[in-house]
Order: structure tokens, then C-alpha cells, then sequence
């Protein structure tokens, strides 16, 4: 038996929803105080209730995972919630995908090095607060959304930042800070999945996120705007299609992060991926982050994405696109087996 997991947030619905369209049995780990709300769908077969989702790696519930065929869907809340060591070292059940890039989507350095591997524009990183000689976007660790991103020009504005986010107790004097060059342009998300069945990259979709404080400043005028401080946690997504043109870019970006992931992260990259960026005032494509798993934006897509559109004859969501591939993986194992 086969069953496909994953945590109860982000992406869960899709992914649980293709799964059961591609005939698989289902199963979502959700905290307790979200259980009523995954019992609204019919679509879920079973349920791994947990008081926080750290603790889906305690022996009783690997072995509820395992007794089941478990194969887990891999997305932001594993690695913000779980975190990546526990991941690697101690989730002893099968995660798809390249469970070994989750720490290349987690460790900034790493991530930074795997981009510029790629080949794709990436934004100046800055290694301390006193080279700072332009605007730029100060992160913090972990895919929380945003919170606690900071904006800062010099590096005395740099500090007046990071004293406030200690005073509210979001950040302590331990807490790495990656300094980047703030782009202005327009962000793009690229969202593709790579089919190592078929050795074939594809194009999914687009979105762009929606960010509260930032999306919001613009809605006032200039002289309230002086002196706010811009957030940018992600209330959700809005779709986009691309100029044709600017096309063929996104899919050469997408081969050369595949390839790197192939030579730097054995086994490479195994299905959902993207490459979030911003188009600069040149309309050059400036790449500040990857997400090595599914992300957050594909759920615009679950009656199926304008992309894949021109792919399949039939909906097909990145939930249901990652089923499938478990799909005909099982079906060429069968035909090995007598
Ligand atoms: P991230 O957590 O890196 O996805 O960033 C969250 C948000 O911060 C993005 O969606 C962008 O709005 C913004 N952002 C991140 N990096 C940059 C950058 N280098 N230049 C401009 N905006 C950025």
C-alpha cells in the first residue's frame, strides 16, 4: 500500500486532492487545532493528529506513517516547522524528492552558492553590516513568510533595525542575518517541475505573491508613508502569465538549475521546484531565492496551471502532477516484478 502524506498547511489540500484523483490513499498530519478544518474534505482518508508538528518524528508516529506505505510530500512548513536537521537525521519515512536539497533551500550560503552555480543573475550579497553601500533587503533564516525582513541603506539604519527586532524579541543576538541587494522591479515566481522518469523539464506556472505591509504601502499616500517600516509575510498569491517572449528564459533558467542540482546535490532535482526573482528596470530576470519543493503559488493552480495546459489534455495541478509521477514509478516497477 501507498499512501500520500503531508503536513496540514501550505499546500495540503492540492496535493492530497491529486493524490486521491491518481487513485492514491491519503493521510495529512495536522496539528489538533486544525483537524476540524481538514475534516471538511473528503478527499483526506486518514489523519495523523499531532500538538505540533515537530513531534511527527516521536517513534509512535513514524511507525503510524510507515505501517501505511507513507510517502511524504515535502513542503515550506516541513522544513520552517520541523526544521532540517530533524528532516534529514530522524524522519525515517520516504520523502519525495531530493530530501538532501531541503538544506540548500534552508542554509543562505548554500542556497547562494547553488544560484550562482545555476548560472542565474543573482542580487550582490553583502558579508557585514558595514559594507552596505545601497538599499538592501536584510532575512532572516527559515521559510516564515517574511516576517521580520527588513529594508536598510547604510548600516546604521541596518542596526536601528535589527535593536527593534530584538526588542520584540523575533530575532536574538545569535540570529544570522543575510544581507542582499534590494532589486526594484517586479517579482516572478517560476514554478516547475523536473520528471526524472521522463529526464524532462516542465513549465508549471507563475505567480506573484501578495505581501502585507509592502503590497499595501502604495494604497497611501507618499507623506504617510514616510517613516513605516515595510513587511513582507505572504497573505497569498496572485497568477500571472509571462510576455511569450521572456519565455524560453524561464525554461533555459530552469535547465541550468536542474543541471546544477544534478552535479552538486546527488541524486538532483526530483519534481517541484522554483526559481523566485525580479524583473529589474532592464527587464533582466534577477534571481533572489529557490524553492527546491513545492511552493505555496502552485496552489492557484489546482484546476490546472495555463502552462500545463499546452502539456496535458486534462486538469492537472502540481499536486496531482507529483502523484502521477509516483504513479508511473510504481507502474515501471511492476513490470520488473513477476
Ligand atoms: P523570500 O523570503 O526571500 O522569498 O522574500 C520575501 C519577499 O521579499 C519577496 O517575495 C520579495 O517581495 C522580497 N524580496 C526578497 N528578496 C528581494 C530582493 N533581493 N530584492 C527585492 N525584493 C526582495
Amino acid at each position: 500500500m501507498v499512501t500520500i502524506a503531508t503536513l496540514g498547511s501550505h499546500c495540503a489540500l492540492q496535493v492530497l486532492k491529486g493524490a486521491k484523483d491518481e487513485g492514491f490513499r491519503t493521510l495529512v498530519v495536522t496539528q489538533k487545532r486544525r483537524e476540524k478544518f481538514y475534516r471538511r474534505f473528503k478527499f483526506i482518508d486518514d489523519f495523523l493528529v499531532l500538538d505540533k508538528f515537530a513531534d511527527i518524528t516521536k517513534p509512535k508516529n513514524i511507525a503510524f506513517l510507515k505501517k501505511r506505505g507513507s510517502i511524504i510530500i515535502p513542503h515550506g512548513t516541513l522544513i520552517s516547522e520541523v526544521g532540517i536537521e530533524k528532516v534529514e537525521n530522524e524522519l525515517d519515512v520516504s520523502i519525495f524528492g531530493n530530501r538532501h536539497i531541503l538544506r540548500w533551500e534552508a542554509d543562505r550560503e548554500l542556497k547562494d552558492r547553488l544560484t550562482r552555480e545555476a548560472n542565474l543573475r543573482s542580487p550582490k550579497t553583502f558579508s557585514s553590516p558595514d559594507k552596505i553601500d545601497r538599499l538592501v533587503i536584510a532575512k532572516l533564516p527559515g521559510a516564515k513568510g517574511g516576517l521580520g525582513y527588513f529594508l536598510a541603506n547604510d548600516e546604521k539604519s541596518y542596526w536601528k533595525n535589527v535593536k527593534e527586532l530584538q526588542k520584540k524579541g523575533i530575532i536574538d543576538k545569535k540570529t544570522p542575518i543575510f544581507i542582499q541587494e534590494y532589486v526594484v522591479g517586479v517579482p516572478v515566481y517560476f514554478q516547475y517541475f523536473y520528471s526524472p522518469l521522463k529526464k524532462e523539464l516542465e513549465f508549471f506556472g507563475i505567480d506573484r505573491r501578495y505581501e502585507t505591509t509592502v503590497d499595501g504601502i502604495g494604497r497611501i499616500p507618499a507623506e504617510h508613508q514616510k517613516g513605516l517600516l515595510p513587511s513582507y509575510i505572504v497573505v497569498g498569491n496572485i497568477p500571472l502569465v509571462l510576455r511569450e517572449s521572456l519565455l524560453e528564459e524561464a525554461y533555459q533558467m530552469g535547465e541550468r538549475f536542474v543541471k546544477a542540482v544534478e552535479k552538486h546535490v546527488p541524486p538532483g532535482m526530483i519534481g517541484p521546484f522554483c526559481i523566485e526573482g525580479i524583473y529589474n528596470g532592464d527587464a533582466e530576470f534577477v534571481t533572489f531565492e529557490y524553492s527546491a519543493r513545492i511552493v505555496a503559488g502552485t496552489n492557484l493552480y489546482i484546476a490546472g496551471s495555463p502552462y500545463f495546459s499546452l502539456i496535458y489534455d486534462e486538469p492537472m495541478s502540481m499536486g496531482r502532477r507529483i502523484a502521477r509521477e509516483i504513479k508511473d514509478a510504481k507502474k515501471s516497477l511492476n513490470k520488473l516484478l513477476t
